[in-house]
């Protein structure tokens, strides 16, 4: 069989890394047909040396005549793209079967839901288009007649504990709930009183992933698992007083499913997208992701406890959007976005990260949305009512 051919959206990130790992493992299972990155032209000239793409793209124009001069002359094969037009290219590119939609966060959506139109396998790890685009992004996946495979890995731990016949017939699977597991991040047994003082630095620093700046204050906030809720009511169907999320501090338990009968499934690894990532890109079959065994002697315990929402008032604030649905969860992720920018920026304190996206969905009560359109109107309204509430200018 030829090897199938994928495109890495957001390839100079994390996601991006663990992916071409897994590939590069098995060059006669995938060969990379497209790479795709913000800025980081330096990086992704080296990606295109190794991988020899059909196309790479750079989303800002000036990095991309950067990398264009830097791939002339080489007997490259690739064509470099600029722009939110490339990003769409790469997703829909005709022989590409798979794509990995790893851009961080709304930047990502329109790629992603070009690959959802264009009939692709996506391998989703770009939470945030699903929480904007919501049941718009979904009927897309159905009409496209894509494939969505979770790579978040919480999501595909639970994809992996639901028996293949769940996507047809849900209600004769017998689940009673879906248990989201969450480190509790860097801040988890901090004083509160500290929390006004703590550095961009000590918020990325995640106690057991090594992830992006922004998910790494998601998930120090806990908005990443209020992003991974609604990532999950849409991707499972499930509605959220069925969704319940434990603190599991070793991040060895990776989510889980609760059927009616008492039975309750989980998949357990080590904190390693990789594997996560080769699942998906292997299903239904396996292949070596270079992840070490689970040593459970080794461990020793597992732990698990409650969620404290004074503590994570981001995880009672995503709760309540997706409760009120319609254009609340794409205010949510909009001022969420603005305010850990700023907070990366050194412009906000930490402790201002949460009331940004608080005033915002106060401000901007929940519309239906019948159109992408619809949620990116209310991403705009969202974005400027947060940079209004945190004092930045305008464009910031
Ligand atoms: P990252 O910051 O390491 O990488 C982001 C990638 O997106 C880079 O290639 C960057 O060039 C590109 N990018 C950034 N802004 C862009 C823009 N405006 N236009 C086009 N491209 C842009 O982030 P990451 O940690 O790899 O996370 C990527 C996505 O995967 C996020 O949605 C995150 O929530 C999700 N995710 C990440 C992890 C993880 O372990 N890192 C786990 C689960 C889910
Ligand atoms: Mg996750």
């Amino acid at each position: 069989m030829n090897p199938r051919r994928i495109s890495v959206l957001g390839a100079t990130g994390s996601i991006g890394d663990s992916a071409l790992d897994v590939i590069l493992r098995h060059p006669d299972h995938w060969v990379v047909a497209a790479l795709t990155a913000h800025r980081h032209w330096e990086k992704l000239a080296e990606l295109c040396r190794r991988h020899r793409p059909e196309i790479a793209v750079l989303s800002d124009p000036v990095a991309a005549h950067a990398l264009e001069r830097a791939l002339a002359g080489q007997g490259l094969p690739t064509r470099v793209l600029a722009g939110e037009a490339g990003l769409i290219e790469a997703a829909a590119l005709p022989r590409v079967d798979t794509v990995i939609a790893a851009i961080v966060g709304a930047a990502g959506l329109k790629s992603t839901m070009a690959a959802a139109l264009a009939g692709k396998r996506i391998l989703l790890a770009n939470k945030e288009a699903l929480v904007i685009g919501g049941a718009v992004f979904m009927a897309a996946v159905e009409k496209g007649g894509a494939t969505l495979l979770p790579i978040d890995s919480e999501h595909n731990a639970i994809f992996q504990c639901l028996p293949a016949s769940y996507a047809r017939n849900p209600a004769a699977a017998g689940v009673r709930r879906i248990i989201l597991t969450a480190s509790g991040g860097p801040f988890r047994t901090r004083p509160l009183a500290e929390l006004s003082r703590v550095t961009v630095d000590e918020a990325c620093a995640h106690p057991n992933w090594v992830m992006g700046r922004k998910i790494s204050v998601d998930s120090a906030t806990m908005m990443n698992k209020g992003l991974e809720m609604i990532e999950a009511h849409w991707l499972f169907g499930v509605p959220r007083e069925r969704i319940e999320v434990v603190i599991h501090p070793e991040s060895v338990v990776h989510s889980l499913v609760e059927y009616v009968d008492g039975s309750v499934l989980a998949q357990l690894g080590h904190p390693d997208m990789r594997t996560p990532i080769a699942q998906a890109l292997a299903f239904p079959d396996r292949v070596d992701a270079g992840v070490p065994a689970l040593e459970l002697v080794r461990r020793g315990s597992l732990t698990f406890e409650a969620p404290d929402l004074e503590r994570f008032p981001s995880l009672g604030l995503a709760y309540g959007a997706l409760g009120a649905g319609g254009t609340a969860p794409a205010v949510l992720n909009a001022a969420n976005e603005v305010a850990v920018a700023a907070f990366l920026a050194g412009r906000i304190r930490y402790i201002e990260i949460a009331p940004a996206s608080a005033e915002a969905l106060a401000r901007l009560p929940a519309r239906p949305v019948f159109t992408l359109d619809d949620a990116l109107a209310a991403d705009a309204e969202a974005r400027a009512v947060a940079r209004a509430w945190l004092k930045l200018p305008l464009a910031a």
